[in-house]
């Protein structure tokens, strides 16, 4: 499958990866948005937030979780910090493989553009 994520999992491109676990990969986003930009991903190829299965809720909870458990390591969990995903063109999404976006290390303002 022709998928930039699925490559990184597969360690065919390289990753500064943060964390890793069965069911999740986290690794910094080229491009940073903020001091610290993580991007956390399930290991299971979903191209969408629309395509999650019910039997996925449990990896997709992991995002979160992993997001949460990677805040307060980076030490900004009680200052505070964003996490997005994006699902499709509107909402900005541009490579098909569902990740949730770390942000810390600096305020956000709201709403999004
Ligand atoms: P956007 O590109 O508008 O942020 P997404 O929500 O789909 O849309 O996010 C994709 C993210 O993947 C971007 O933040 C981008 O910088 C990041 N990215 C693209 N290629 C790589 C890569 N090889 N390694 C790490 N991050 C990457």
């Amino acid at each position: 499958m022709d998928c930039l994520f699925c490559k990184i999992i597969n360690r065919e491109i390289p990753a500064d990866i943060v964390y890793e676990d069965e069911e999740v990969l986290a690794f910094n986003d080229i491009h940073p948005q903020a001091p610290t930009h993580v991007l956390i991903i399930p290991k299971q190829h979903i191209a969408t937030l629309n395509d999650i299965e019910e039997s996925q809720l449990a990896t997709v909870g992991r995002l979160q979780y992993t997001a949460a458990r990677l805040a307060k390591k980076s030490g900004f969990a009680d200052d505070g910090y964003r996490v997005v995903m994006n699902c499709n063109e509107d909402g900005g999404q541009t490579v098909y493989h569902i990740h949730m976006h770390l942000m810390g290390g600096r305020r956000f303002t709201w709403p999004a553009g």
